[in-house]
């Protein structure tokens, strides 16, 4: 390590302590490696802050020795955003885990950054509240995660996205100046929605230390059904008769026969429904025993359209293990790392979009597998391909991307634009558009300190 090195460790130690900088190889090895283990980088160094006063100093320090930072909470992302793959210093939030109040009057949630999603929706939880955003992620993604990513998952269908959610943060912009805009306020003009906008920004404007979340009131009871759907215009059919019978969708979820097929194999699972199907639809419905009967009376309008059914009152884990699983067997059954690109597209577009990826591949790439799933009524596709070779990665992903911008997609639903897809970020924004984000940028981080290879670099 060169002496330079050493001393800006030191300086690093004497802010935050000498135990929380790591630089150990095979210490940092877990926060160098993304989840989906396509991104392996360096670090000069790990530095784990206490409290949005060392996260300040900390960045104050890397400012002046010209050091850039990549924040990083649960590192579930899938996107590369979280990965120092030149050197940075990684800023991990994994000690801010403080909850500081869960205000049941008010429902909101005030946290610290590395609070894990699954630890906020139970202390919601013992007071009769929850987070409105829920993932199969929760158990490592943080809060600070979550609102960086602007994170969707299977309630946005309910409750929309992560900054739907968010009343205020705390957040230390990359010379060390800490933002605060914290207020329990549903109703608050008072200019430019800052919060919003750290929303999505995946760590390239601040890092977010604390955040102020909206609870929800969760059902008391839901019902479960896993349909099997001869298209996906039936599937789009059987959402808008629910939510015409009155019903409450709490999740609309997509799959098809090859991703249930992928689960079940992986899982050792046995066929959720005693017929087949191309099209799976799980959805859940908020109530009891009057909810259970309008859903049923729901599929059987629907004809031949739905090939079959089974209703469970929830949680229902039995069903939504089809689901849940898929991004754990995708991963586990692929050859190579897999290729993961999360779109939407408007609902229209779905099903033609589908068929046109599923004949694009077939002519460009015949050995890859296509599974598709994802969260319908978001019109939000998790486009995963497998046994992809190592070479044809930019290649197979410059496809799927371009086909979505031809039905009017977007390529990033929920998780963001990271690393893996900076190079196509032009794809459905205007020059305008990227010149305004680009100064936004350049306002908050002017020497572009932060995260400087995620999202379009200046
Ligand atoms: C099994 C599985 C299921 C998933 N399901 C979903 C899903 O349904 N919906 C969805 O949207 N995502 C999903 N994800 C992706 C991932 O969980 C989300 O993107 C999540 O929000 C990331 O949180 P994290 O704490 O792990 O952030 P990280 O992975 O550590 O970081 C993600 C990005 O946010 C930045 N960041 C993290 N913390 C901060 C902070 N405090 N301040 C500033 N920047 C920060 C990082 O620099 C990086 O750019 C899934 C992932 C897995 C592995």
């Amino acid at each position: 390590m060169a002496v330079h090195t050493q001393s800006f460790v030191d300086e690093l130690a004497s802010i935050v302590g000498a135990a929380q900088v790591l630089t150990d190889r095979d210490v940092v090895a877990g926060y160098v490696t993304d989840w989906t283990g396509h991104w392996t980088g360096h670090t000069v160094a790990v530095v784990r802050p206490a409290d949005t006063a060392e996260v300040s100093a900390v960045l104050a320090a890397c400012h002046r020795a010209g050091v850039a930072v990549v924040p990083q909470g649960g590192n579930t992302g899938l996107v590369g955003g979280s990965i120092p793959m030149h050197g940075e210093v990684v800023l991990s939030t994994a000690r801010l885990t403080g909850i500081e109040q869960v205000d049941p009057v008010g429902r909101t949630l005030a946290a610290g950054a590395g609070v894990t999603v699954a630890r906020a929706q139970q202390a919601a939880r013992e007071h009769g509240l929850d987070l409105g955003v829920d993932l199969a992620s929760r158990d490592s993604a943080t809060l600070g995660g979550i609102v960086s990513t602007n994170a969707g998952g299977i309630r946005v269908i309910k409750n929309g996205n992560t900054r739907s959610q968010l009343l205020g943060i705390e957040a230390v912009l990359s010379d060390g100046r800490v933002l605060t805009r914290w207020k329990e306020l549903t109703k608050d003009n008072v200019g430019y929605d800052l919060p919003g906008l750290l929303a999505g920004s995946e760590g390239t404007l601040a890092v977010v230390t604390r955040v102020l979340m909206r609870l929800i009131v969760p059902p008391s009871e839901t019902q479960v059904a896993l349909v099997g759907a001869e298209s996906v215009r039936a599937a789009l059919r059987l959402v808008d008769g629910l939510q015409r019978a009155g019903l409450t969708l709490e999740a609309a979820e997509l799959m098809t026969r090859a991703g249930v097929a992928l689960v079940r194999g992986h899982r050792d699972l046995r066929a959720p429904l005693d017929v087949d199907a191309p099209f799976y639809l799980l959805v859940e419905v908020s109530g009891g025993d009057e909810a259970q009967a309008a859903l049923f009376s729901v599929l059987e309008d629907a004809g031949t359209a739905v090939r079959g059914a089974a209703v469970e009152a929830g949680p229902a884990h039995r069903l939504w293990q089809y689901r849940e699983s898929h991004t754990e067997a995708v991963s586990a059954e692929s050859s190579t790392p897999p290729v993961k690109l999360d779109i939407s597209t408007p609902l229209r577009e779905i099903e033609p979009f589908l068929t046109a990826l599923r004949d694009d591949l077939a002519a460009a790439f015949p050995a890859v597998r296509a599974i598709c799933f994802g969260h319908l009524g978001d019109g939000n596709v998790h486009v995963n391909l497998l046994d992809v070779a190592v070479g044809q990665r930019e290649a197979i992903t410059d496809l799927v991307l371009r086909r979505v911008a031809r039905h009017e997609g977007s390529i990033s639903a929920e998780h963001g634009v990271g690393r893996a897809k900076a190079a196509w970020v032009g794809l459905g924004r205007t020059e305008v558009d990227l010149e305004v984000m680009r100064s936004i940028r350049a306002a908050l981080d002017p020497a572009t300190m932060l995260n400087p290879h995620v999202l379009p670099a200046r």
